[in-house]
């Protein structure tokens, strides 16, 4: 089944065309009922805000919850992974609308504006070890969002450092000199939660294809896990 690409804003093209090049088909979605035909979804990067009235236009917020709750395949890059997060540091009781399921506080603008735009190498040793080749991958961050917090269940993989008087007071270290303005601290800028995959900057825009392919590699894990999952042994007593 083909992947699908939320397509209502942003950079669903440039998914599109990564995964062509993996020999893939990414399918655009605008609709609920579009989700029904396909097996995984890429949600791009944009704009947040603008891509969530237009999902809500489309009354896409439910199916979207619903594809999410059924554990299947779902990435979020930038603007993706702000939907895909349980909650928006700083957001005000009705604020923006979440697709929510990825459990993490996800700060919208971390990086800045579109002036602070940047490219980094990150270090993601998952890449070297399921994608094989280097462990760095080239990080194109624009108007970026960072991961301030996540729950137990969900694996850091990627992070990077910035100055621990960027971070908001609650996320500074206890001592004083973890506060000073020379302190160094982190934040997480790639994530996975069993079927969710967040990274905050923008693998589509590079001709890098490894993060497309770790997304295609967990859809085919989580698949065998569900199939194994329901085997039941000829010998077992009653069947
Ligand atoms: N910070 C942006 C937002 O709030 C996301 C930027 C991006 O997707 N490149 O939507």
């Amino acid at each position: 089944m083909a992947v699908g690409v939320l397509a209502l804003q942003g950079s669903f093209n440039e998914h599109i065309a990564a995964l062509r090049r993996l020999g893939v088909m990414g399918v655009e979605v605008r609709k609920p009922e579009q989700l029904d035909g396909v097996a995984s979804l890429i949600i791009p990067g944009g704009e947040s805000t603008t891509m969530a009235k237009l999902a809500e236009y489309h009354n896409l917020f439910p199916a979207l919850r619903e594809f999410v709750k059924l554990g299947k395949p779902v990435w979020g890059t930038c603007a993706g992974l702000i939907f895909l997060a349980n909650k928006a540091y700083g957001q005000k009781e009705g604020g923006q609308e979440l697709v929510g399921g990825l459990d993490c506080t996800v700060h919208r603008n971390f990086f800045g504006s579109q002036l602070q735009s940047f490219e980094t190498e990150l270090v993601v040793p998952d890449l070297a070890s399921k994608e094989g080749g280097p462990e760095t991958f080239r990080g194109v961050f624009i108007r970026a969002p960072a991961v301030l917090e996540v729950g137990p269940g969900v694996e850091v993989l990627a992070d990077y450092p910035v100055l621990a008087n960027k971070l908001p007071d609650q996320y500074r270290g206890p001592e004083p000199d973890e506060q000073s303005s020379a302190a160094t601290s982190k934040v997480i800028v790639a994530v996975r939660q069993k079927n969710l995959l967040g990274t905050a900057f923008h693998p589509e825009l590079t001709a890098d294809t490894r993060w497309h392919s770790y997304f295609l590699k967990m859809g085919s894990e989580l698949d065998e896990g569900s199939s194994k999952a329901i085997i039941i042994p000829s010998t077992y007593p009653g069947f």
